[in-house]
């Protein structure tokens, strides 16, 4: 970076502490107006107005700034009416200058904690979910992995209303006495040997579903690495949830994420990929899948429709007789899943996907949305309760979103584009009532 300070128009006044401090701030002049600061050998806190373009500037501040070991956050100034002139920092005096858009503050970098990350973990779960899912969808083709005679039992064990039938299964979830541990040593205890083959009968829909869920986090891992932000890989969450066996994937982002720009692709990316994936896994299952006659006391779930999965089934199924109803496909099946999920991560909430996209979207009315979006949860609970367990989940997790590194860069129409993206994506994925019928 060249520097001529005789042509430099407005002179820095002496605001650093020293000449480290003058020459930090005499860079920082070269891409924005300064009105006020404090800037020390290598930190401070500076007001004012970063020049257009502002992605370019606040590129080259933060690359300057890093070059000396620094760590710069760039945020909005605040402009309220009769600010003007008002002193940003406490105690500092008044000065005249015209208001500061925006303020950057900055300190030695953080010395990142390279937690050694451990693939073996993430590979263990990916294991034990493939394995999970496995029985789940043998099960759900009625086979007899275990004396469990069908996957209505399965459920009603987990509703953990009902005591199995089968004296040996009985017997172990007394012996077992917890809940899901329990059900996963009665599982066991009652493991039919003989049939382990037909885990194979579920390999359609645990390969299905993982390659939704799979896809899904690659989306945001490749985004992550894209802006250079440090990200874990998937970990797979191997929950024998009797329609699941699982409960979906995360990652872990262990960095700051650049700019608002970022934010959006981050957390519209997994949905994006998950839900485009999903679609013909739905429309396969589909064509796969037969009309058949309800019959009571059968063992069968019920599962509510988005639009599109309506829309889909309406295409191949577009006049179905009096009692009968779609016998979904182990493809189908992991298709709708895949749509519930896309959905239930777009919650425009906390920090779900579609909570980074409120975040960026909505700026300072997020707050007030989220409100209604609980409201709006909290009364489709009346219809699924496991609606009531996601909302309290979100408010354990929390409502509130960190800021990202550069605040002040402008959206621009590629982003909103994205935004649209997730608002219809979620229209088209959400399903008000999954279950219509009692299944938690
Ligand atoms: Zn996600």
């Amino acid at each position: 970076m060249s520097t001529d300070w005789h042509k430099t128009e407005t002179p820095v006044p002496e605001f650093g502490a020293t000449r480290q401090a003058d020459r930090i701030l005499r860079a920082l002049q070269q891409h924005m107006t300064i009105a006020q600061a404090e800037v020390s050998d290598n930190s401070g806190f500076v007001a004012g107005t970063v020049l257009e373009p502002l992605a370019d500037n606040v590129a080259a501040i933060k690359e300057y700034l890093a070059s000396l070991g620094c760590f710069a956050l760039f945020r909005q100034a605040p402009r309220q009416p009769g600010q003007r002139g008002q002193s940003l920092f406490s105690g500092a005096e008044k000065w005249d200058s015209p208001l500061p858009r925006h303020l950057i503050q900055f300190g030695p970098a953080p010395v990142v904690q390279t937690r050694k990350s451990r693939p073996w973990v993430n590979i263990v779960l990916f294991l034990l979910t493939v394995l999970t899912t496995l029985t789940i969808g043998s099960l759900q083709q009625n086979s007899n992995l275990f004396f469990l005679r069908s996957l209505d039992e399965y459920i009603r064990l987990h509703s953990a209303g009902l005591l199995p039938k089968s004296p040996e299964l009985q017997a172990a979830m007394n012996a077992a006495g917890q809940y899901w541990w329990g059900l996963i040593r009665a599982s066991l205890a009652t493991l039919n040997p003989a049939n382990l083959g037909q885990l194979a009968l579920g390999v359609p829909f645990s390969f299905a579903l993982l390659l939704i869920l799979g896809s899904h986090e690659l989306g945001h891992c490749l985004t992550a690495r894209r802006y250079g932000v440090d990200a874990t890989l998937p970990y797979f969450l191997p929950i024998p949830h009797p329609l699941m066996g699982t409960m979906g994937a995360f990652i872990r982002i262990k960095s700051p994420i650049p700019n608002r720009r970022a934010l959006i692709r981050l957390g519209v990316a997994g949905p994006l990929v998950g839900f485009v994936i999903s679609i013909p896994i739905v429309i396969i299952g589909l064509k796969l899948s037969k009309p058949m006659l309800v019959e009571p006391g059968l063992s069968n779930i019920t599962v509510g429709s988005s639009l599109l999965f309506g829309w889909l089934s309406q295409l191949f199924f577009p006049r179905l007789a009096p009692g009968q109803d779609i016998f979904l496909h182990p493809l189908a099946s992991a298709g709708w899943l895949g749509f519930f999920v896309t959905a239930l991560n777009l919650l425009p909430i906390g920090q779900l996907d579609g909570g980074h996209v409120a975040y960026v979207a909505l700026g300072r009315f997020r707050r007030a949305f989220q409100f209604i979006v609980l409201g709006v949860i909290a009364a489709l609970g009346l219809l699924w309760p496991g609606w009531l367990f996601w909302g309290v989940l979100v408010l354990i997790l929390g409502l509130g979103h960190p800021p990202t590194q550069d605040e002040i860069t402008p959206l621009r129409r590629s982003d909103w584009l994205l935004v649209a993206a997730a608002i219809v994506i979620f229209a088209l994925a959400f399903i008000p009532v999954p279950f219509p019928r009692g299944v938690q």
